[in-house]
């Protein structure tokens, strides 16, 4: 492992909302120890390349976001701790497990396969490393989200979240819709459950006013991040949003295409809406 810090914060550069945007998904910093088999260009195919950079303008609104720094191929920070296939480790996990269609699909909590289908590791870890990559990136991202979503809540009295996500321009080898042409974003509340309604209408009214095409909980409806903190009853509203990577980048190779700009300034415009109907939200409340 690594002194690497495991996130990076980035806190408002203008007046604060209660506004938090979390990317688990964009780290690019591969551990010494992360001895994966596939080449690293195709293990790079599971991150979501460039999100967090995507959103860096949100700061200037007056939100904070925070970004893994680890892989996502390393560590999932967005499954949750018992989403672990037990055939991968050299010994029993001394933990609960409760493997999800996730694990089933080789991309639960540790990702069996890489995203073309080939076997991640020519070994069985040990529960040793698998912990410590649990204490030592997972459980960090974790605290941060919650510590900086908390802050907000207690002083601003309610809370918005955007998890921020990119998922493959057509369904791959590990999704649910192998083959199938995805929406340019789609949003997830888990059918609802996460967030009031009017916080999905505003964001899906955004995207389909600047001209992208959108789609609810189809083919995701979130997962963990948005789980764990949407309270839509506790004034604790969370959103994933899933750009569709051809809005950015080319898949093959991960650079960014000649729309990049084009959508970092769209992401800007979005982020400050949110933050204005966030503003009227608190207003409204207090
Ligand atoms: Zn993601």
């Amino acid at each position: 492992m690594t002194a690497h810090p495991p996130f990076l914060r980035h806190g408002p550069d203008a007046a604060a909302v209660p506004l938090v945007i979390d990317s688990p998904h964009s780290g690019e910093h591969y551990p010494a120890d992360f001895d994966h088999v596939p080449p690293r260009e195709i293990v790079r195919h599971a991150e979501d390349t460039h999100v967090a950079r995507l959103y860096r303008a949100a700061t200037r609104s007056g939100a904070t976001l925070i970004e893994a720094t680890f892989p996502r191929a390393y560590i999932d920070a967005n499954r949750n701790l018992a989403d672990l296939d037990p055939s991968m480790l050299a010994e029993p996990w001394p933990d609960p497990v409760a493997p999800s269609r996730k694990t089933e699909q080789g991309i639960g909590l540790i990702w069996r396969v890489a995203r073309d289908g080939t076997p991640m590791y020519g070994r069985a870890l040990t529960v040793a490393e698998v912990r410590q990559r649990i204490e030592e990136c997972y459980v960090p991202y974790h605290a941060a989200v919650a510590a900086e979503l908390d802050a907000l809540h207690r002083a601003f009295g309610a809370v918005w979240h955007i998890n921020a996500h990119s998922m493959p321009a057509v369904g791959d080898a590990n999704a649910d819709d192998p083959g199938r042409e995805r929406a340019d974003v789609v949003l997830g509340d888990r059918d609802g459950t996460t967030s009031a309604p009017e916080f999905t209408a505003l964001v899906a009214g955004f995207f389909r006013g600047a001209g992208y095409s959108v789609a609810i909980n189809d083919p995701y409806k979130g997962v963990e991040l948005v789980r764990k903190h949407g309270r839509p009853a506790a004034g604790r509203h969370s959103l994933q949003i899933e750009l569709n990577r051809r809005l950015y980048m080319d898949e093959a190779t991960l650079a960014p295409n000649a729309h990049y700009a084009e959508l970092e300034a769209e992401l800007g415009r979005l982020v400050a809406a949110v933050g204005r109907f966030v503003s009227a939200t608190i207003g409204k409340t207090t």
